[in-house]
């Protein structure tokens, strides 16, 4: 009786505010829940997941040891995932970002590495660029990974650096810590002994995750695993 009145419901608003796709802006059928069929079936997903050499992965080796990484799609100027992430990026479609990450817990849930992880942890936006936006797209990706998984979210455990602005409320030593990194841990002990998911929404050269996986890596007993919505290939 319930899902009835849902779909009743769902019907009678998609008449009167149509639902669109965020992939491709198509008004969405009434089966439809999230994205249409045509995007469901057509989204471009590498498979990384399923091996371990995969061009994610390569990004890292030498640099940084990872348990795993990987991207869930492909990254194209003026495709499908690119519309999606710049609607969750700037047009406030946090909903977008949750999608995301349910999408990307599906191919994370039953893996032998990645379902091992028990502490997600977002790559962190800078604070300007975050009060502009209003949040950070990686934490919501974030949330909507934790979601489907129930493996829980250490929000501001991993913030930027934002030395410029603070320096002169630190002693001298203080200041030496700061400078050599972009990224630094509020909460060291809540990572100790932990297999930490770091997030983002798009890897490219893979420079920004690295910076973070080794901040995260300074702590005793921790292991990182890495994973993207996207992958662009230069
Ligand atoms: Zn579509």
């Amino acid at each position: 009786m319930v899902s009835v009145l849902k779909d009743i419901w769902t019907g009678l608003t998609d008449i009167i505010y149509p639902r669109v796709c965020p992939a491709c802006d198509e008004v969405l059928g009434l089966e439809d829940r999230d994205i249409c069929f045509t995007c469901r079936h057509t989204l471009p997903e590498t498979d990384y997941h399923t091996f371990p050499g995969n061009p994610v992965a390569v990004h890292f080796w030498g640099k940084v040891p990872l348990t795993a990484a990987t991207a869930l799609y492909h990254f194209s100027k003026d495709g499908k995932v690119q519309h999606m992430l710049h609607h969750l990026k700037y047009k406030h479609r946090k909903d977008i970002g949750l999608l995301l990450g349910n999408f990307l817990a599906k191919t994370l849930k039953d893996h032998p590495v990645f379902s091992t992880c028990d502490l997600i942890v977002p790559v962190p936006l800078h604070p300007k660029k975050q009060l502009q936006r209003g949040y950070n797209q990686s934490a919501v990706i974030a949330e909507g990974i934790a979601e489907k998984t129930g493996i829980p979210v250490g929000k501001d455990i991993l913030i930027r650096n934002t030395y410029t602005a603070t320096q002169t409320r630190k002693g001298r030593l203080e200041r030496w810590q700061n400078v050599d990194g972009k990224f630094i841990l509020t909460k060291p002990k809540a990572i100790a002994e932990k297999h930490i998911l770091l997030i983002d929404d798009v890897v490219t050269t893979g420079a920004t995750l690295e910076a973070c996986a080794k901040v995260l890596l300074s702590q005793p007993g921790t292991k990182v695993a890495v994973a993207a919505v996207a992958h662009a290939e230069m």
